[in-house]
């Protein structure tokens, strides 16, 4: 950390900060410039708390130079993650994924004929929620157990692996048998319990940026997972809510570069809830993979205006072969694949 006093701090201002810093378990080597003091602290930063420093008397700013977080940092594995998965997919390699599906689970003849176009399409993965968070209590909920065991199945036929989120600590244990990934969605970002908890098993997770969590917020939440030993991490953008009203959310794709310079981690883009508008889908899908995505995740759905959830934002699976045309190019210009 670096602590610059103002050019009128006293001597008494600087010591209270060297105190202060020394109490935080910090060394401290002091420059003293015609203008201006100059604190650089070494040790275990990570855990001070920068604000307290910011109000005290002297001081003009405080930067944090090495990274809050340790485990999701680049630094840990330069070489970036790649999560491995059955049937040879892989995510954070050279090989690009595609996970489509509706955005909950309705019936079998829903996933099954979904199941089929999204392997028809070149997808890896089978998405689609049986337990909704969603905004008004008295919306569609999601089908539970019963609805993972019709996915599996939808998706064991056709060749996929299943995606699906899981909202609570209880629903880890049953849900286990049924996903290959388990989402956390964006309103459980910060559910600390629920990631310490996900990062005690052995099963990749996908972590959904929060609707108003910084990048960094987004990076200390990954952390909590991969305290517990469990470093299959996939982080996803899925738009965050700011003034603009034109989108559902404001999807950050600048988030993607950023991410992949901050972190190991892989990252997918999420088209779906970063638009929350169909015919803004395959732009807001193309631009993840031109801006170095490792996967897109969107919604898809035989009959995407009647779909119980998110119909706006679903696509037909005839705009989804689309799509994954329009992808591919994009992928070999950026040297990937799909
Ligand atoms: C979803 O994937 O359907 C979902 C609810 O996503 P998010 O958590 O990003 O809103
Ligand atoms: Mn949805």
């Amino acid at each position: 950390m670096i602590v610059a006093m103002l050019e009128k701090a006293t001597e008494e201002e600087i010591d209270a900060v060297i105190d202060a810093m020394v109490e935080a378990g910090v060394g401290v080597h002091r420059t003293t410039g015609q203008m201006q003091t100059i604190l650089a602290g070494v040790g275990p930063t990570a855990s001070v708390d920068l604000a307290k420093f910011e109000v005290m008397p002297g001081v003009m700013h405080v930067h944090r130079i090495s990274s809050p977080y340790k485990l999701a940092g680049r630094n840990w594995r330069p070489e970036g993650t790649v999560v491995k998965f059955r049937n040879g997919v892989t995510v954070g390699g050279k090989q690009m994924v595609m996970m489509a599906g509706p955005c909950s689970i309705e019936d079998r003849e829903q996933i099954f004929e979904t199941a089929r176009r999204v392997k028809g399409a070149g997808g890896s993965f089978l998405r689609g929620g049986a337990f909704k968070p969603r905004s008004s209590p008295y919306a569609f909920q999601g089908l539970g157990i019963p609805g993972l065991e019709l996915m599996r199945e939808a998706a064991e036929a056709h060749g996929l692996l299943v995606v699906s989120e899981v909202m609570e600590i209880s629903q880890i244990e049953p849900m286990l048998p049924f996903v290959d990934l388990f989402q956390v969605g964006a309103r459980n970002m910060q559910n600390f319990n629920l990631l310490r908890e996900l990062g005690l098993i052995r099963k990749p997770v996908l972590l959904k940026r929060g609707i108003a969590a910084t990048i960094e917020e987004m990076l200390l939440a990954s952390e909590y997972i991969l305290t517990g030993g469990n470093y299959d991490v996939i982080l996803c953008e899925r738009g965050i809510r700011t003034y603009e009203t034109a989108t559902r959310n404001t999807m950050d794709i600048s988030a993607i570069p950023v991410v992949k310079k901050l972190s190991h981690l892989p990252i997918v883009g999420d088209p779906s809830h970063g638009t929350g508008r169909r015919d803004m889908v395959a732009a807001m899908a193309r631009a993840s993979v031109a801006a170095g995505a490792d996967g897109v995740i969107v919604e898809v759905h035989p009959n995407a205006d009647k779909a119980a959830s998110d119909a706006a934002q679903t696509l037909y699976p005839d705009q989804l072969d689309q799509l994954m045309g329009e992808l591919r190019l994009i992928a070999n210009a950026v040297g990937r694949s799909f």
